[in-house]
């Protein structure tokens, strides 16, 4: 590859696979390092919000993502202790309507398998799997990457290098010189039923959130409507480095033995779990550093709360690559423009997500304030407090 126009991005998630399709279209070139020998996400779902989708819709992903994807009906917000409904948000055609693009839930392997099938088909994108970045250099030109493949070093040289390399990022820590995550005492509980097991009374067509003292429960339905996908959070100090430890069921169900049945009876279900240690990112550091940035999980990796972490990193990438394309300045001088642009956005979604975090675990009094408010809000004042994030446009 030339590296006039060739950017380097380390990391072939969410954000590295959706930077390299806005660059292609930008007309770039693009060489995407991946560890992974191949692409396998665990089972497990996630949110796409509309500021998300609309970028993907943008890159005409739109009906691959629906044809794998569901529409939630609307969130049921319930109480865990008594399975009262305290607040119900409507989501499928309110959101499009208020947004211009759908709030959509899916299977983890369904989207990052439309994103790689759509990079492997750009020719102007090479996607190297079992490729690990090692470090770079920057130079007067651009940038030298070092990368490893089966114990032998490889070069790879470019304008750019973009680390979408995750939470425990190479990039952020050898090259930029960024922190360390910070385990956040909270446990994430992952797995996925068939739909038709869903317990009487639990809906299939719409995500359910359980708040409950020190744990909450999510769940909607994935894969088109066969799979529920179930995520317990609770407050714990177990710490790895793994996205995919295996969980003991029946430390679990003592967990949570005070909720009421039918949530009980869900987390009951699954055949096997993961867990997943939540660490975070504090993004008040600097991403940038001559003609190495970061985005997505790399440069903020943040509590799973407002379901927003992925949804950073696909609009990271949309504005990275815009700016890209309209450059004329230097590519150190882009790079610092684009994370001035990101930050602050970044900033607030990260601290409501940790405030969400905080809020859902309350117990006592504190919990039943919030359930109160919550009982009185209308479902208009509930959606229009996501206005300013699902509204983003880049
Ligand atoms: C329980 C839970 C629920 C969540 N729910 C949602 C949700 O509903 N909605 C949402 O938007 N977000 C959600 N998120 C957050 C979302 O999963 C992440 O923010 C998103 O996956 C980050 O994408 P990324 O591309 O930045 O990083 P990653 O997905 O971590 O991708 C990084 C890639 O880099 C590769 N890599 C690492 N090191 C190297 C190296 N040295 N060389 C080459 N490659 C390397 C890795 O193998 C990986 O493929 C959730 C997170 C959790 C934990």
């Amino acid at each position: 590859m030339a590296a006039t126009r060739t950017i380097i991005i380390a990391g072939a998630g969410i954000g590295g696979l959706t930077a390299a399709l806005m660059l292609a279209r930008s007309g770039f070139r693009v060489a995407v390092l991946e560890r992974a020998r191949e692409l396998s996400e665990v089972g497990a779902g996630i949110q796409l919000s509309p500021n998300a989708l609309r970028p993907l819709y943008e890159l005409g992903l739109g009906p691959a993502l629906e044809a794998a994807a569901v529409r939630p009906e609307r969130i049921e917000i319930r109480k865990a202790s008594n399975a009262r409904l305290l607040a119900t948000i409507p989501l499928a055609d309110e959101i499009e309507r208020r947004h211009g693009a759908p709030y959509l839930v899916i299977h983890r392997a369904d989207l990052q398998r439309i994103l790689y099938e759509a990079a492997c088909e750009d020719p102007d994108i090479r996607v190297e799997l079992g490729v690990s970045f090692i470090d770079a250099v920057s130079h007067a030109n651009g940038i030298t990457v070092t990368a490893d493949r089966d114990f032998e070093p490889i070069e790879y040289r470019g304008l750019g290098l973009i680390g979408a390399d995750g939470v425990w990022s190479r990039v952020r820590r050898r090259v930029i010189g960024g922190p360390e995550p910070v385990y956040t005492q909270r446990t994430a509980w992952r797995a996925t039923i068939p739909a038709k097991k869903m317990p009487a009374g639990l809906p299939r067509d719409a995500t359910g959130l359980w708040l409950g003292r020190e744990a909450h429960l999510v769940h909607y339905p994935i894969s088109a409507g066969r799979e529920i996908n179930i995520v317990a959070v609770v407050v714990d100090d177990w710490q790895e480095e793994d996205w995919s430890a295996p969980g003991d069921a029946s430390w679990l169900a003592t967990r949570f033995e005070a909720w009421a049945e039918a949530p009980r009876e869900l987390l009951s279900l699954p055949d096997r779990w993961l867990k997943w240690a939540l660490c975070g990112v504090d993004p008040d550091f600097d991403w940038s550093d001559k003609a190495t940035t970061l985005l997505g999980d790399a440069a903020h990796a943040m509590l799973p709360f407002l379901a927003q972490g992925g949804a950073m990193a696909i609009e990271d990438a949309t504005v990275l690559a815009r700016r890209l394309a309209s450059a004329k300045d230097s590519v150190a001088e882009v790079f610092a423009a684009y994370e001035a642009e990101r930050k602050p956005r970044v900033v607030r979604v990260v601290r409501e997500a940790a405030e969400n975090g905080r809020v859902y675990h309350w117990s006592g009094p504190a919990a039943l304030a919030r359930n109160m408010a919550l009982r009185h809000s209308s479902p208009e004042k509930l959606i229009s407090r996501y206005d300013w994030l699902y509204g983003w446009k880049a």
